[in-house]
């Protein structure tokens, strides 16, 4: 007999194909996925609240006769219900109501509602309750706290109980590690259980999914260790070459982390990590090395960006670093013309190129590399799991290095990054200079412009930068192409110009040539710019609208200033008034400059999602660990996961089985 959780859902009483169809759009196919939609929270209707006791804001169970039923004409019309049980009023309204509702809501019916209560014209009243008719006694209050669910247009809440009140009824599986009993109380809490019982039970769910995560990292991890690839251990010095051109000393911290990468390459096993290292710290010298290494050995590497300013960017320090080693650099990406892009494949797949820097297009199937031994992947964060993926699976399985400037805090690695090895390099080069980030208020903007204009006079270049190109539905926000005509007339003698992300990659790698040469004094643009580029002149940046960005997004744009040994300003010109969170975020980015400390307070101020993009945290599929309230649990699972697998492998399988049955199959406790 088929497990209860792989049962289609169509099993259930009521699902037909309309009802399938709408399960289907919250990710419910089968019973355990409907197991797994966990209530969202919950409302106690197990006690009828009287009517002179109500609060506004509180949800409640309430009940009475119906005292007056008329339509009200306010700027809506609405039907308002006034019910009375001897001691308070309510009035009941409804917005949208049928002929049927309406005369079913005739004097004297005793009504039972659930629902907010709110000020309203004449009196306390709830908006659009749940509710029904009584003409008989009514049967007591349901006992317990009811489960309200994240549900979809077309499937009530009532519909989705009753469903998952269906669930306490199949053959569930129990015994040590078994979730099920947890998971049944959380979608039908017995009458004595409390908010802070549920509470405590979802933790523990959060702890055992959290932990079954960790066994598939683990497992991951161990077949990897199986894997063979080209080993690539020292041959030929070219790194102390590379060294000797650099112009600069690494810091102690980029020391260490060429060290460890160079040790993974020398292994044939291959390698999987993750270098973070905040904005400006120098990941990209970090590849240079592992890509001449592999060269040494006449192997290839791929670098991809995402975006083509860094791809371009990354070509030309990697042909300035690597073309006097003899090691030969091309670019690919997909502005370039079909002819370029043919030529730049077969020396690719000629072997003749032993580093290829691109973006996506690097990936596509007509790419392939005669000896391709080394992937890296920048600004990681910046592509889709698709491209992880991909990425992965190219050719045969070469090392990879992933590199990230999203200071992800340590928890979460741990959690997302577990089959991974990770490098963190967390110092800056010597002689960089605080950035004095400010917060200023939209009405000031002349005084900011004023402050520029001296900026550009003393030979610094800067940045200014809007969130968008050009909207007219949005007449609040900057737009850059009008902000470029503002500053040009009011900076006359200055070159402005503009960068987004719908002029033409030619365009665009025009325009950075300009700025990066000092032509160009002042660069108007938008978020483009976040990633990577990097023109040391540059000294001021100010931001618009930042108070409509994510932390790390402004932490990302800041990095384009401060990477010389000039003092650098940041100004975040807000447009007022500012709510209190709003106030909180801009006043951590003012006052830190430290990523991985402007992350966790982001975690947790937004959450996971903002700070690693849905996508990512889409990834890890957990259903009942959040990030943003269970990262505190990770250390525990870890512990736990790896004591259950060296002592308790039968429980580690149920736990798998529970939380990740596809992956149970490949498991070897
Ligand atoms: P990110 O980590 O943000 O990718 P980059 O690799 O772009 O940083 O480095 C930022 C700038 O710092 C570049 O101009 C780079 O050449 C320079 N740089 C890197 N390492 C050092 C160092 N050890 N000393 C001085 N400058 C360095
Ligand atoms: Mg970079």
């Amino acid at each position: 007999m088929t497990r209860p959780a792989e049962q289609p859902a169509t099993r259930l009483k009521g699902v037909g194909p309309a009802l399938a169809e709408r399960l289907e759009k919250l990710g419910i196919r089968q019973v355990g996925d409907l197991l797994l939609h966990l209530p969202i929270r919950y409302e106690d209707r197990s006690r009828l609240v009287p009517l002179a006791q109500l609060r506004v804001g509180s949800a409640v169970l309430v009940e009475g006769r119906i005292q007056q039923s008329r339509l009200s004409y306010g700027r809506r019309r609405s039907l308002v219900v006034v019910i009375g049980d001897g001691q308070g009023l309510l009035g009941l309204r409804f917005f949208h109501f049928s002929a049927a509702q309406q005369a079913g809501l005739s004097d004297g019916r005793l009504v039972r509602a659930f629902g907010e209560i709110r000020p309203g014209s004449g009196g306390l009243e709830m908006v659009h309750p749940e509710y029904r008719c009584f003409d008989s006694d009514p049967p007591p209050p349901e006992p317990g706290l009811t489960p309200v669910y994240g549900t979809t247009r077309g499937l009530t809440q009532e519909r989705l109980r009753r469903l998952t009140a269906q669930l306490a009824e199949l053959a569930w599986p129990q015994g040590p590690g078994s979730p099920y009993a947890d998971l049944l109380l959380l979608h039908r809490p017995g009458p004595t259980n409390s908010i802070a019982e549920i509470e405590a039970t979802r933790e523990r769910l959060a702890l055992d999914e959290l932990t079954a995560y960790h066994l598939i990292m683990r497992h991951r991890q161990s077949s990897r260790d199986r894997l063979r690839t080209i080993p690539l251990p020292r041959a030929r010095q070219l790194g102390r070459k590379l060294l000797e051109g650099l112009g600069f000393e690494l810091t102690g911290a980029q020391r260490r982390v060429v060290r460890e990468v160079l040790e993974d390459l020398e292994q044939s096993r291959p390698m999987l990590r993750l270098l973070q290292g905040d904005v400006g710290s120098g990941k990209t010298v970090i590849a240079a090395f592992a890509a001449v290494r592999a060269a040494e050995h006449g192997a290839q590497t791929a670098l991809m960006a995402p975006t083509e300013i860094l791809a371009e960017q990354h070509y030309v320090n990697f042909s300035a670093w690597l073309a006097p080693l003899g090691i030969r650099v091309v670019l690919l990406t997909g502005g370039m013309t079909a002819r370029a892009q043919a030529q730049t494949c077969a020396e690719i797949a000629a072997g003749e190129a032993l580093v290829a820097v691109g973006t996506h297009a690097l990936f596509q199937k007509s790419v392939s590399f005669a000896r391709l031994a080394l992937n890296i992947i920048d600004e990681q964060h910046r592509f889709g799991v698709h491209q992880r993926m991909a990425l992965r699976d190219k050719g045969s399985l070469p090392h990879q290095l992933i590199m990230t400037a999203t200071p992800i805090p340590r928890t979460l690695t741990m959690a997302l990054y577990a089959d991974m090895a990770v490098s963190v390099i967390d110092e800056l080069p010597r002689g960089r200079q605080p950035i004095d980030t400010r917060v200023v208020p939209e009405t000031r903007r002349d005084d900011v412009i004023a402050g520029l204009r001296q900026a550009l006079a003393r030979g610094t270049q800067a940045y200014w930068v809007c969130p968008l190109i050009e909207d007219p539905d949005q007449p609040g926000l900057a737009a850059a192409e009008t902000t470029m005509e503002m500053l040009r007339s009011s900076l006359p003698g200055f070159a402005v110009d503009l960068l987004h992300g719908r002029m033409t990659n030619a365009r665009k790698a025009e325009v950075m040539a300009a700025f990066k040469s000092g032509a160009t004094h002042l660069l108007v643009a938008t978020t483009v710019i976040e990633v990577g580029v990097d023109v040391p002149n540059a000294t001021v940046m100010v931001i618009e609208n930042p108070e409509r960005m994510g932390l790390a997004q402004l932490h990302q744009l800041r990095g384009r200033v401060g990477r010389g040994t000039e003092r650098s300003a940041c100004i975040l010109l807000y447009q007022p008034p500012l709510g209190a969170m709003a106030q909180a975020r801009l006043a951590t980015i003012r006052d830190s400059q430290d990523g991985f400390y402007i992350a966790e307070r982001d975690l947790e101020l937004r959450g996971p999602g903002e700070l690693l993009g849905t996508r990512q945290t889409g990834e890890l599929g957990f259903r009942i660990a959040d990030l943003a309230l269970h990262a505190h649990l990770v250390p525990d699972a870890i512990r736990r996961g790896d004591r259950l697998l060296a002592e308790h492998p039968a429980e580690a399988a149920a736990l798998l089985e529970a939380w990740a049955p596809a992956e149970t199959g490949t498991l070897t406790v």
